[in-house]
Protein backbone atom coordinates (compact mmCIF):
# COMPACT_ATOMS: atom_id res chain seq x y z
CA UNK A 1 0.00 0.00 0.00
CA UNK A 2 1.18 3.77 -0.96
CA UNK A 3 1.66 5.85 2.04
CA UNK A 4 -1.25 5.87 4.82
CA UNK A 5 -1.74 8.76 7.63
CA UNK A 6 -5.08 8.86 8.01
CA UNK A 7 -7.55 5.94 8.41
CA UNK A 8 -11.27 6.77 7.53
CA UNK A 9 -14.03 4.70 9.19
CA UNK A 10 -17.91 4.53 8.41
CA UNK A 11 -19.86 5.08 11.59
CA UNK A 12 -22.10 1.74 10.22
CA UNK A 13 -23.21 -1.69 10.71
CA UNK A 14 -20.25 -2.93 13.04
CA UNK A 15 -18.54 0.32 13.62
CA UNK A 16 -21.27 0.11 16.67
CA UNK A 17 -19.43 -3.09 17.93
CA UNK A 18 -16.06 -2.99 17.25
CA UNK A 19 -15.25 0.85 16.53
CA UNK A 20 -13.70 1.61 19.59
CA UNK A 21 -10.61 -1.29 19.38
CA UNK A 22 -10.46 -0.44 15.71
CA UNK A 23 -9.91 3.43 16.32
CA UNK A 24 -7.58 2.37 19.16
CA UNK A 25 -5.62 -0.21 17.25
CA UNK A 26 -5.05 2.00 14.52
CA UNK A 27 -3.90 5.56 16.84
CA UNK A 28 -1.87 2.98 18.49
CA UNK A 29 0.46 2.27 15.36
CA UNK A 30 0.20 6.51 14.94
CA UNK A 31 -2.49 6.53 12.07
CA UNK A 32 -4.56 9.23 12.22
CA UNK A 33 -8.79 8.21 11.91
CA UNK A 34 -11.48 10.22 10.68
CA UNK A 35 -14.57 8.76 11.74
CA UNK A 36 -17.63 9.84 9.72
CA UNK A 37 -19.96 11.88 10.99
CA UNK A 38 -23.33 10.51 13.22
CA UNK A 39 -26.03 9.25 10.42
CA UNK A 40 -28.63 11.97 9.30
CA UNK A 41 -31.53 12.18 6.67
CA UNK A 42 -28.67 13.13 4.37
CA UNK A 43 -26.38 10.32 5.29
CA UNK A 44 -29.58 8.22 4.03
CA UNK A 45 -30.45 9.86 0.93
CA UNK A 46 -26.39 9.62 -0.18
CA UNK A 47 -26.32 6.37 0.17
CA UNK A 48 -29.82 5.47 -1.58
CA UNK A 49 -28.51 7.23 -4.89
CA UNK A 50 -26.15 4.51 -4.30
CA UNK A 51 -27.94 1.11 -3.18
CA UNK A 52 -30.44 -1.17 -4.82
CA UNK A 53 -33.74 -0.88 -3.65
CA UNK A 54 -33.65 -4.09 -2.06
CA UNK A 55 -30.85 -3.98 0.45
CA UNK A 56 -31.41 -3.19 4.20
CA UNK A 57 -31.37 0.79 5.69
CA UNK A 58 -28.04 -0.41 7.49
CA UNK A 59 -26.15 -1.17 4.67
CA UNK A 60 -27.53 2.34 2.66
CA UNK A 61 -26.28 4.43 5.64
CA UNK A 62 -23.32 2.60 5.69
CA UNK A 63 -22.75 3.44 1.93
CA UNK A 64 -23.70 6.96 3.11
CA UNK A 65 -20.65 7.02 5.37
CA UNK A 66 -18.66 5.79 2.75
CA UNK A 67 -19.30 8.44 0.63
CA UNK A 68 -19.04 11.18 3.49
CA UNK A 69 -15.24 9.49 3.93
CA UNK A 70 -14.25 9.68 0.36
CA UNK A 71 -11.19 12.20 -0.50
CA UNK A 72 -11.13 12.56 3.66
CA UNK A 73 -8.50 10.40 4.29
CA UNK A 74 -5.92 8.16 2.68
CA UNK A 75 -8.00 4.75 3.33
CA UNK A 76 -11.69 3.73 4.27
CA UNK A 77 -11.50 1.13 6.65
CA UNK A 78 -13.84 -2.16 5.35
CA UNK A 79 -13.20 -5.67 6.83
CA UNK A 80 -14.64 -8.50 5.94
CA UNK A 81 -16.17 -10.84 8.76
CA UNK A 82 -17.49 -14.22 8.03
CA UNK A 83 -17.50 -14.51 11.48
CA UNK A 84 -15.14 -14.90 14.52
CA UNK A 85 -15.27 -18.60 15.32
CA UNK A 86 -16.82 -21.35 13.57
CA UNK A 87 -20.19 -21.84 14.98
CA UNK A 88 -21.64 -18.51 14.82
CA UNK A 89 -21.72 -16.46 11.48
CA UNK A 90 -22.36 -12.93 10.40
CA UNK A 91 -24.94 -12.24 8.10
CA UNK A 92 -23.65 -12.68 4.29
CA UNK A 93 -23.93 -8.90 3.74
CA UNK A 94 -20.18 -8.67 6.03
CA UNK A 95 -18.13 -11.36 4.20
CA UNK A 96 -18.89 -9.47 1.13
CA UNK A 97 -18.83 -5.97 2.20
CA UNK A 98 -15.44 -5.22 0.58
CA UNK A 99 -16.66 -6.39 -2.68
CA UNK A 100 -20.43 -4.80 -2.59
CA UNK A 101 -18.24 -1.39 -1.65
CA UNK A 102 -15.50 -1.74 -4.64
CA UNK A 103 -18.09 -2.27 -7.35
CA UNK A 104 -20.60 0.21 -6.15
CA UNK A 105 -17.71 2.77 -5.94
CA UNK A 106 -15.86 1.21 -9.12
CA UNK A 107 -15.69 4.86 -10.28
CA UNK A 108 -14.48 6.64 -7.67
CA UNK A 109 -11.88 3.34 -6.85
CA UNK A 110 -11.97 4.40 -3.25
CA UNK A 111 -8.54 2.67 -1.52
CA UNK A 112 -9.89 0.00 0.75
CA UNK A 113 -7.72 -0.99 3.51
CA UNK A 114 -9.15 -4.75 4.39
CA UNK A 115 -9.05 -7.65 6.36
CA UNK A 116 -10.69 -11.04 7.05
CA UNK A 117 -12.36 -12.26 9.76
CA UNK A 118 -13.56 -15.97 8.94
CA UNK A 119 -14.70 -18.36 10.65
CA UNK A 120 -14.17 -21.48 7.88
CA UNK A 121 -10.49 -21.18 8.93
CA UNK A 122 -10.81 -20.53 12.62
CA UNK A 123 -8.85 -17.15 12.19
CA UNK A 124 -8.92 -15.50 15.56
CA UNK A 125 -8.76 -11.75 16.58
CA UNK A 126 -5.46 -11.63 17.33
CA UNK A 127 -4.43 -13.26 13.68
CA UNK A 128 -6.96 -11.07 12.53
CA UNK A 129 -5.27 -7.92 13.84
CA UNK A 130 -1.43 -9.31 12.92
CA UNK A 131 -2.52 -9.57 9.27
CA UNK A 132 -3.89 -5.90 9.60
CA UNK A 133 -0.56 -4.44 11.38
CA UNK A 134 1.33 -6.29 7.96
CA UNK A 135 -0.83 -4.14 5.79
CA UNK A 136 -0.19 -0.75 7.39
CA UNK A 137 4.11 -1.84 7.43
CA UNK A 138 4.32 -2.21 11.27
CA UNK A 139 5.94 -4.90 13.10
CA UNK A 140 4.38 -7.98 14.85
CA UNK A 141 5.73 -6.63 17.70
CA UNK A 142 4.21 -3.01 17.19
CA UNK A 143 0.73 -4.88 16.15
CA UNK A 144 0.64 -7.09 18.91
CA UNK A 145 1.69 -4.19 21.13
CA UNK A 146 -1.38 -1.75 19.79
CA UNK A 147 -3.67 -4.55 19.66
CA UNK A 148 -3.29 -5.94 23.07
CA UNK A 149 -3.99 -2.29 24.37
CA UNK A 150 -7.07 -1.65 22.16
CA UNK A 151 -8.22 -4.93 23.80
CA UNK A 152 -8.10 -3.21 26.74
CA UNK A 153 -9.87 0.15 26.23
CA UNK A 154 -12.33 -2.01 24.38
CA UNK A 155 -12.75 -4.00 27.05
CA UNK A 156 -12.83 -1.35 29.25
CA UNK A 157 -15.80 0.62 27.46
CA UNK A 158 -17.93 -2.30 27.13
CA UNK A 159 -17.70 -3.03 31.02
CA UNK A 160 -18.53 0.42 31.81
CA UNK A 161 -21.29 0.47 29.90
CA UNK A 162 -22.87 -3.55 31.38
CA UNK A 163 -22.29 -1.12 34.73
CA UNK A 164 -24.12 1.60 33.82
CA UNK A 165 -27.05 -0.53 32.66
CA UNK A 166 -27.04 -2.75 35.74
CA UNK A 167 -27.28 0.77 37.87
CA UNK A 168 -30.54 1.91 35.25
CA UNK A 169 -31.75 -2.01 35.80
CA UNK A 170 -32.55 -1.34 39.73
CA UNK A 171 -34.27 1.90 38.85
CA UNK A 172 -38.06 2.55 40.15
CA UNK A 173 -40.68 2.89 37.29
CA UNK A 174 -41.01 2.09 33.56
CA UNK A 175 -38.08 -0.25 32.20
CA UNK A 176 -38.04 -0.94 28.18
CA UNK A 177 -35.41 -3.35 26.80
CA UNK A 178 -34.55 -2.18 23.21
CA UNK A 179 -33.72 -5.49 21.44
CA UNK A 180 -31.56 -5.18 18.11
CA UNK A 181 -28.39 -5.09 16.50
CA UNK A 182 -26.24 -2.55 17.77
CA UNK A 183 -26.04 -0.26 14.40
CA UNK A 184 -29.58 -0.15 14.94
CA UNK A 185 -29.99 0.36 18.55
CA UNK A 186 -27.21 3.43 18.22
CA UNK A 187 -27.36 5.13 15.24
CA UNK A 188 -29.27 7.87 15.84
CA UNK A 189 -31.54 7.70 12.54
CA UNK A 190 -32.72 4.18 13.45
CA UNK A 191 -32.78 3.22 17.17
CA UNK A 192 -32.02 6.56 18.61
CA UNK A 193 -35.00 8.37 17.71
CA UNK A 194 -37.14 5.51 19.02
CA UNK A 195 -35.02 5.24 22.27
CA UNK A 196 -35.57 9.15 22.32
CA UNK A 197 -39.30 8.39 22.34
CA UNK A 198 -39.51 6.00 24.57
CA UNK A 199 -37.68 8.45 26.88
CA UNK A 200 -40.39 10.72 26.62
CA UNK A 201 -42.99 8.61 27.78
CA UNK A 202 -40.96 8.49 30.98
CA UNK A 203 -39.45 4.96 30.58
CA UNK A 204 -35.91 3.96 31.23
CA UNK A 205 -34.23 2.24 27.85
CA UNK A 206 -32.05 -0.62 28.23
CA UNK A 207 -30.03 -2.04 25.27
CA UNK A 208 -29.08 -6.01 24.66
CA UNK A 209 -26.06 -5.11 23.49
CA UNK A 210 -25.03 -3.43 27.28
CA UNK A 211 -25.14 -7.13 28.85
CA UNK A 212 -22.22 -9.18 28.96
CA UNK A 213 -21.84 -10.78 25.64
CA UNK A 214 -20.36 -13.80 26.85
CA UNK A 215 -23.27 -15.07 29.18
CA UNK A 216 -25.98 -13.57 26.50
CA UNK A 217 -23.98 -15.70 23.85
CA UNK A 218 -24.39 -19.04 25.82
CA UNK A 219 -27.85 -18.57 27.15
CA UNK A 220 -29.24 -18.34 23.79
CA UNK A 221 -28.73 -21.97 23.04
CA UNK A 222 -31.38 -22.11 25.22
CA UNK A 223 -33.45 -20.26 23.00
CA UNK A 224 -32.38 -21.68 19.63
CA UNK A 225 -29.88 -24.60 18.90
CA UNK A 226 -29.31 -24.17 15.61
CA UNK A 227 -29.72 -20.53 14.77
CA UNK A 228 -26.36 -19.25 12.72
CA UNK A 229 -26.20 -16.02 13.40
CA UNK A 230 -23.59 -13.87 15.79
CA UNK A 231 -25.59 -11.07 16.36
CA UNK A 232 -29.17 -12.17 16.96
CA UNK A 233 -27.60 -15.10 19.03
CA UNK A 234 -26.16 -11.95 21.33
CA UNK A 235 -29.48 -10.48 21.42
CA UNK A 236 -31.73 -13.30 21.22
CA UNK A 237 -29.98 -14.20 24.78
CA UNK A 238 -30.07 -10.58 26.22
CA UNK A 239 -33.70 -11.16 25.84
CA UNK A 240 -33.77 -14.21 27.59
CA UNK A 241 -31.12 -12.76 30.46
CA UNK A 242 -33.31 -9.76 31.36
CA UNK A 243 -37.05 -9.83 30.55
CA UNK A 244 -38.18 -11.05 33.66
CA UNK A 245 -36.44 -7.72 34.91
CA UNK A 246 -38.13 -5.94 32.86
CA UNK A 247 -41.66 -4.22 32.14
CA UNK A 248 -41.62 -4.62 28.19
CA UNK A 249 -39.37 -5.47 25.29
CA UNK A 250 -39.09 -3.00 21.98
CA UNK A 251 -37.75 -5.34 19.42
CA UNK A 252 -36.44 -3.01 16.43
CA UNK A 253 -35.40 -4.23 13.20
CA UNK A 254 -34.47 -2.80 9.93
CA UNK A 255 -35.91 -3.39 6.47
CA UNK A 256 -35.51 -5.58 5.06
CA UNK A 257 -33.22 -8.09 7.35
CA UNK A 258 -33.05 -11.65 6.60
CA UNK A 259 -32.09 -12.72 9.67
CA UNK A 260 -34.04 -10.79 11.78
CA UNK A 261 -37.09 -11.82 9.30
CA UNK A 262 -36.82 -15.08 10.87
CA UNK A 263 -35.49 -14.90 14.47
CA UNK A 264 -37.93 -12.03 15.60
CA UNK A 265 -40.91 -13.43 15.04
CA UNK A 266 -39.87 -16.88 16.86
CA UNK A 267 -38.65 -14.30 19.53
CA UNK A 268 -42.25 -12.72 19.75
CA UNK A 269 -43.86 -16.21 20.36
CA UNK A 270 -41.21 -17.25 23.08
CA UNK A 271 -41.82 -14.15 25.11
CA UNK A 272 -44.58 -14.60 27.28
CA UNK A 273 -43.25 -12.55 30.73
CA UNK A 274 -43.75 -8.93 28.97
CA UNK A 275 -45.31 -6.95 26.36
CA UNK A 276 -43.40 -7.01 23.10
CA UNK A 277 -43.46 -4.15 20.96
CA UNK A 278 -42.25 -5.12 16.86
CA UNK A 279 -41.06 -2.11 15.42
CA UNK A 280 -39.47 -2.15 11.68
CA UNK A 281 -37.80 1.09 10.43
CA UNK A 282 -37.16 1.50 6.36
CA UNK A 283 -35.86 4.10 4.40
CA UNK A 284 -39.08 5.75 3.66
CA UNK A 285 -40.75 6.17 6.58
CA UNK A 286 -37.94 6.13 9.34
CA UNK A 287 -38.70 6.49 12.69
CA UNK A 288 -41.63 8.52 11.38
CA UNK A 289 -45.12 7.99 12.84
CA UNK A 290 -43.37 5.81 15.66
CA UNK A 291 -44.77 7.88 18.41
CA UNK A 292 -48.30 6.65 18.44
CA UNK A 293 -47.65 3.17 18.68
CA UNK A 294 -44.85 4.21 21.52
CA UNK A 295 -47.35 6.11 23.47
CA UNK A 296 -49.89 3.28 23.37
CA UNK A 297 -47.17 0.45 24.35
CA UNK A 298 -46.45 2.69 26.96
CA UNK A 299 -49.97 2.57 28.43
CA UNK A 300 -50.37 -0.62 27.91
CA UNK A 301 -47.09 -1.24 30.76
CA UNK A 302 -48.61 1.63 32.55
CA UNK A 303 -51.91 -0.53 32.97
CA UNK A 304 -50.15 -3.30 33.69
CA UNK A 305 -48.13 -2.31 36.35
CA UNK A 306 -51.34 -0.83 37.97
CA UNK A 307 -52.58 -4.01 38.31
CA UNK A 308 -53.90 -4.32 34.39
CA UNK A 309 -56.03 -7.15 32.94
CA UNK A 310 -55.70 -9.49 35.66
CA UNK A 311 -57.80 -7.84 38.27
CA UNK A 312 -60.92 -8.50 36.52
S1 LIG B 1 -28.08 -8.54 9.59
FE1 LIG B 1 -29.88 -7.59 8.62
S2 LIG B 1 -29.70 -5.39 9.04
FE2 LIG B 1 -27.68 -6.33 9.40
S3 LIG B 1 -26.56 -6.09 7.48
FE3 LIG B 1 -27.56 -8.13 7.47
S4 LIG B 1 -29.52 -7.80 6.40
FE4 LIG B 1 -28.73 -5.78 7.04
Amino acid sequence: MGEIRTIGIPRGLMAYRSGVQWKAFFEGLGFSCVVSQKSSRETLERGMERAVDETCLPFKLYLGHIQELLGACDVVFVPRMGGYQAKEKLCTRYESLPDLVNNIFRDERPRLLTVSYDWNDRTDEEKVYMELGETLGKTRGEARKAYASARRRMEQWRRDKERRQKALLEREGIRVLAAGHPYVLHDPYMGGEISRLLARQGATVLFTDYVDREKALKRSYHFSRVMPWLINRELTGAVMLLKERVDGIVLLSAYPCGPDALVNDMLVRKVKEVPVLSLTLDAQSGAAGMETRIESFIDIIRYQKAGGYGKN
